[in-house]
Order: structure tokens, then C-alpha cells, then sequence
């Protein structure tokens, strides 16, 4: 069987759980364009992101954005670069065996005009399973077989340390065994840069680390370009809300809510257009101040 078709079985198979999809305009972006296209999305206990957080102050936050029910179904905004020259993805999705929600890249880049053969590079803001994992094919094969590969040093570290699997907790023991597989299989290929570092012409890297140990975000054009934050803000209610509060889907909690204070107060100052992988109506929008925090105002709304 295709690997298309594998896809397209799976897709069919979830559909009741797709949310809708939002065909995002193409944004200018330094000496290119960049858009999303959509990998589907996630479905979370909603103890998995909001555990442990004040349900008194949670509750009204929740309700505004019309957040309810014990799970969470945040969407997966892959971030496609294109220029002369380049084709580049930031992240590849979840592939095919993570959630039937989620793998659906191949189809949004046919949706697109992109050919998997098409993309140069890939850039990794980190090696969770919905931005790693369709790293592979079905077949155990690399997914963009033409695509040099690109992640932050420290995250190749964190992943590929044999002892992770024993330090990570069990609720995040997959997410190690599942990225160190794929990683190994890639080790030749793999280029590493650290924060600051110009991964590529007019795409510079900015360490956001507390989501995971080596959490990269990235400034694409400059100011009037695109700020792809990955998972360094990675809902538009509580992220926003109180950007300072330490949440569980972070692996390092404190570190994070630091590091998405700090980037927040920027974006919202600078007034920089950003995409981030787990936002609504695809992802693209603004960091707009609202009172003690912040709201998300999607480029489409
Ligand atoms: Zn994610």
C-alpha cells in the first residue's frame, strides 16, 4: 500500500475528531514566504496541560475561550518556509502512529503544491512526538528523503542520552524511547546549531528552553517578518492569560513560564507577527497586551 493511501485511510478513519481547517494566506517573510499547513490535531487529558492550576482563576480563563470537558483538542500548525532556493518546514507533525487525529502533513502539502521530495530543509523547534514523528514514514523511511535536518544542540543531547528514559516520568516515557528511535536512525544526517546561531539565510534561532530542555523558537525575516515560537506558547487561553504561570505541559515548568514571560512582553512590544504550532485558526496572529496579560489576535479573525 502507498504511503498516501495508508495516510488517507487513517485521516478517514479519525475524521470525527477533525477540527476545521484554515487555509492561511501566505505572509512575507524576509527573502520569502511562509505559511502553515496543517498537521491535524492533538487530543489531551486536560490534566496533561492544566494540572495542578488554580481552578478558581482557571475557570473563568476557560470559559472566556470556550475551553470545556476533560480533554483538550489543540490543533498542529506546521510552519512552511519557501524562496527561491528553499523549501523549508519548521517541524514535520506527529507521522502516522502518535494520534489518529494528527499525521495529516502529507495531505496539507498536497494541499499546498509541495512534494515531500520538494523540502530542503527541516528545522526542529523540539523532538516531541507531534513535531518529530513524522520525521518517518510509514515504512520506517525518511519522509523527506532530499531535506537536510537542523535541531538546536541541546535538544539532540537531552533526546538522545540513554539515561532520559529513566529521568523523564512515566508520563513522558514514550515520548524518549519514540524520539531517540528516530533520532539514531537520522544521527549522520543531522546538522546542529545553538541559540543565536543563523540556522539559515534570514532564519535565526532564539533559545525559548523550559518546554523541553532545548526548546528553539525562530526569528524569520526580522521585524516585519515571522516569529515561529514552537511550543514556547502553546494554547491562546492560559498561555496568554498568565503567560507566568508554571503549567504541566511543560517538562520544566519554571524555566518555561520564564521563558514565555520574557518572550511574550517582546512579541507583544514588538508587535511581530508569530506562528505558533498549537494555536487557533492556524496559528498566525499577534500577542496583543489585554490587562494583567495577554490575548491572541489570529491573523484570519
Ligand atoms: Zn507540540
Amino acid at each position: 500500500m502507498h504511503r498516501r493511501e495508508v495516510l488517507a485511510g487513517l485521516a478517514a478513519a479519525g475524521a470525527g475528531a477533525l477540527l476545521p481547517r484554515f487555509a492561511v494566506a501566505e505572509i512575507p517573510a524576509g527573502a520569502g514566504t511562509v505559511r502553515t499547513v496543517s498537521d491535524g490535531n492533538l487530543v489531551l487529558p486536560r490534566s496533561f496541560v492544566l494540572g495542578g492550576l488554580p481552578e478558581e482563576e482557571l475557570a473563568p480563563i476557560l470559559k472566556a475561550h470556550g475551553v470545556s470537558g476533560d480533554q483538550l483538542t489543540p490543533p498542529c500548525n506546521v510552519t512552511l518556509y519557501q524562496d527561491d532556493t528553499r523549501t523549508v518546514l519548521f517541524d514535520v507533525g506527529a507521522g502516522a502512529t502518535f494520534m489518529p487525529s494528527a499525521g495529516e502533513l502529507f495531505e496539507s502539502l498536497d494541499a499546498a503544491g509541495v512534494a515531500p521530495e520538494d523540502v530542503t530543509e527541516v528545522v526542529f523547534t523540539h523532538a516531541h512526538p507531534d513535531h518529530l514523528w513524522g520525521l518517518l514514514d510509514d515504512f520506517g523511511d525518511p519522509a523527506f528523503p532530499n531535506a537536510r535536518l537542523m535541531m538546536g544542540r541541546a535538544e539532540w543531547d537531552y533526546w538522545t542520552d540513554p539515561e532520559t528514559v529513566n529521568t523523564i516520568g512515566a508520563e513522558r516515557q514514550a515520548f524518549a524511547v519514540g524520539a531517540a528511535r528516530r533520532l539514531e536512525m537520522v544521527a549522520d544526517q543531522m546538522e546542529f546549531f545553538e541559540d543565536d546561531d543563523e540556522v539559515l539565510p534570514g532564519i535565526v534561532a532564539v533559545g525559548t528552553f523550559g518546554h523541553t530542555p532545548g526548546h528553539m523558537s525562530f526569528d524569520v525575516g526580522g521585524g516585519d517578518g515571522v516569529f515561529v515560537i514552537g511550543d514556547a506558547v502553546a494554547n491562546a487561553h492560559v498561555a496568554f492569560a498568565r503567560p507566568g504561570w508554571a503549567t504541566a505541559n511543560d517538562q520544566d515548568p519554571e524555566t518555561a513560564a520564564a521563558t514565555r514571560t520574557a518572550l511574550m512582553g517582546r512579541l507583544a512590544e514588538e508587535a511581530r507577527t508569530v506562528i505558533g504550532f498549537h494555536l487557533p485558526h492556524g496559528g498566525t496572529g499577534r500577542v496583543v497586551a489585554e490587562g494583567d496579560g495577554y490575548r491572541f489576535e489570529a491573523a484570519d479573525s
